[in-house]
């Protein structure tokens, strides 16, 4: 028992080892990659990011973790995760302190990252170049409305 409370520990304390930027907590472990690609950090970025992944979570089994130094990400960019991971949380990090946390949330409205699944909807179209724009309609069941042919759909796929 007490070698698991110390883990769990040590683990809050990995997470609290930056001084500033921001820690993308409890994703579902796996989709680390996917989340990196969302907030557009690839072999460009200039930046220190540390990833985990499939860390030990008492919580969920397994999860993955990513940490930003140096750059506070805004709710817009941290909300497209809950498309991947609904169950992920971000911690903010202000001179090795938390000062926010909260729960990823479905963003209200989606530019060009899902797919419109009407084949007929102008945004498949091969001759128009047109970026795709879905509204959240509901949150449970979770549905979305593309803005171009105004369908509801439930299940979308990513571009
Ligand atoms: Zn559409």
């Amino acid at each position: 028992m007490n070698a698991i409370i110390n883990k769990e520990i040590n683990k809050e304390e990995k997470i609290k080892k930056i001084k500033n930027g921001t820690v993308i907590d409890h994703i579902e472990g796996g989709k680390v990659f996917s989340v990196l690609k969302i907030l557009n950090i690839d072999e460009n970025y200039k930046g220190i990011v540390s990833v985990v992944i499939n860390a030990e979570s008492k919580k969920y089994g397994k999860k993955d973790v990513v940490k930003v130094e140096g750059r506070i990400l805004t709710k817009d960019e941290t909300n497209k995760i809950a498309l991947l991971s609904a169950r992920a949380t971000v911690n903010v990090i202000a001179d090795s302190n938390v000062t926010e946390k909260y729960k990823v949330e479905i963003p209200e409205e989606i530019n060009n990252l899902l797919k419109c699944p009407n084949l007929e909807c102008i945004t498949n179209s091969a001759l128009e170049n047109i970026e795709t724009k879905m509204f959240r309609f509901s949150k449970k069941p979770l549905k979305f409305r593309c803005h171009y042919c105004e369908r509801v759909f439930s299940e979308l796929e990513f571009k």
